[in-house]
């Protein structure tokens, strides 16, 4: 069979936010051919920051992006978890270092912004193509995948991936259904600077409304993530910044000390969303287009840096097979690389949650167990600070450890 063409690599992605970027990046790094469509962002908007974890660092240095963004970051190297919810049954307090598993830090936090704009640098450096328009409908056939744009124009590629977020079109198009929870919570961000030093420390406090945590930023700055009832989250949104930033050194107990809030407050409704399927119909999901989890443990934009580098995977090992790229066995290489990170996890963070919701004694006293057993007993500690890093199962190539920079 000939060897594959341009053409036959191309993949068109639809969807410019930190998930899409990075696909772009990983894939041109594994030779495919990307072509972005995103409408123009003007990159500010994201009021949240990402705590980066594991191999989702090493592959950012291995595309180029790190360099742009490591001073912007700040290492995670004590991770804290504090029950707050003021059950019968407390959980006590769990604290694990980094250097407990052999680490300098369990990874890096920094400001969505940040990362946005130095994943946007590397794709202009990698010289890949971006289509400033919005995809307005997907039709997906046997040899081709086809995506109109809002100017009329079309374009058209071996495969697509939607990284088109939540209400992904590309998800749609391919006819994937998905099962979709809501919750009665909503997280509120914000960053502030505070008088006490966080020493590397992320501490998550578990209350009766979901975890409210505290990561840090370079300085004596963190974020927050704050989650709460619907109503308690319109309150919290409508103080002044003095009240906003008291009430944030009342519920954080004063442990960085006095609070002083940055402009810009962000409220999202937490739900979470699995698609039965990652891949179908020369269509493959990434990012919250494949998977939506509340933001408890930092998950959501590591899994979906995975499924960036676990897609550079599957498509490399097509073209050295010669194979079709978007070809039956390569949608479902992607679907099994996929699936037991994006539904073990899913279901770990909607079990914790949970557990912080319900009133129940047992329920309370599982999770005091837990925490319990995490805090006491070496290899189960260790075993879940390695967990929350990264799945037990193979890491995407880009992210191994093992692997020499090829960029
Ligand atoms: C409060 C909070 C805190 C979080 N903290 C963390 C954390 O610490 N660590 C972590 O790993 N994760 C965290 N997450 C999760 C993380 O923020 C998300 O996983 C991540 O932002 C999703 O990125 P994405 O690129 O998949 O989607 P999005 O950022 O939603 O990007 C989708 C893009 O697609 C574009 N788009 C949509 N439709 C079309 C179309 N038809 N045509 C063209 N473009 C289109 C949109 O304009 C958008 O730019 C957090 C989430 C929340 C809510």
């Amino acid at each position: 069979m000939a060897s594959a063409t341009q053409s036959d690599r191309g993949v068109i992605i639809v969807g410019a936010g930190p998930a899409g970027l990075f696909a772009a990046l990983a894939l041109k790094h594994a030779g495919l051919a990307p072509t972005l469509v995103a409408p123009r962002m003007d990159g500010s908007g994201d009021p949240r920051s990402s705590a980066l974890l594991g191999g989702s660092v090493r592959a950012l240095e291995r595309l180029g992006v790190w360099a742009r963004v490591a001073e912007k970051a700040a290492p995670l190297r004590l991770m804290r978890l504090v029950d707050d919810t003021g059950g019968l049954v407390r959980a006590p307090l769990f604290e694990g270092r980094s250097e407990e598993i052999g680490l300098d830090a369990f990874g890096y936090n920094l400001l969505n912004r940040d990362l946005n704009e130095g994943l946007r640098d590397a794709v202009a450096a990698a010289a890949i193509p971006v289509i400033e328009d919005k995809a307005v409908d997907v039709s997906l056939d046997a040899d081709a995948a086809t995506a109109t744009l809002a100017s009329g124009r079309t374009i058209t590629a071996t495969l697509i991936a939607g990284a088109d977020g939540r209400a992904s079109l590309v998800r749609a198009a391919a006819g994937i259904d998905a099962v979709a929870t809501r919750y009665p919570q909503t997280a509120v961000t914000a960053n502030f600077q505070h008088s006490r030093p966080h020493d590397d420390a992320s501490t998550e406090f578990h209350t009766p409304t979901g975890p409210f945590t505290l990561v840090p930023l370079p300085g004596n700055r963190s974020s927050l993530v704050c989650v709460v009832t619907p109503a308690d989250a319109d309150r919290l949104l409508a103080m002044d910044d003095a009240t906003f930033s008291h009430e944030i050194e009342r519920r954080s107990q004063a442990i960085l000390g006095k609070v002083t809030v940055e402009p810009g407050r962000g409220r999202f409704d937490l739900s979470a969303m699995t698609p039965r399927s990652f891949a179908g119909r020369r269509a493959v999901l990434i990012g919250e287009a494949a998977h939506v989890v509340p933001p408890i443990g930092a998950q959501g934009l590591n899994l979906g840096l995975r499924d960036g580098a676990a897609l550079a995977d599957c498509l490399s090992d097509a073209v050295a097979a010669s194979a079709d790229i978007g070809g039956p066995e390569a949608l479902a290489a992607y679907d099994r690389a996929r699936r037991a990170d994006i539904v073990s996890r899913t279901f770990a963070i909607d079990t914790l949650n949970r557990s912080l919701l319900s009133p129940l004694l047992p329920v309370q006293a599982l999770r005091g167990a837990g925490l319990w057993l995490m805090d006491r007993i070496g290899p189960v500690r260790r075993a879940f600070m390695r967990e929350g890093l990264a799945p037990a199962m193979a890491e995407p190539r880009l992210m191994r450890d093992e692997v020499a920079d090829a960029a």
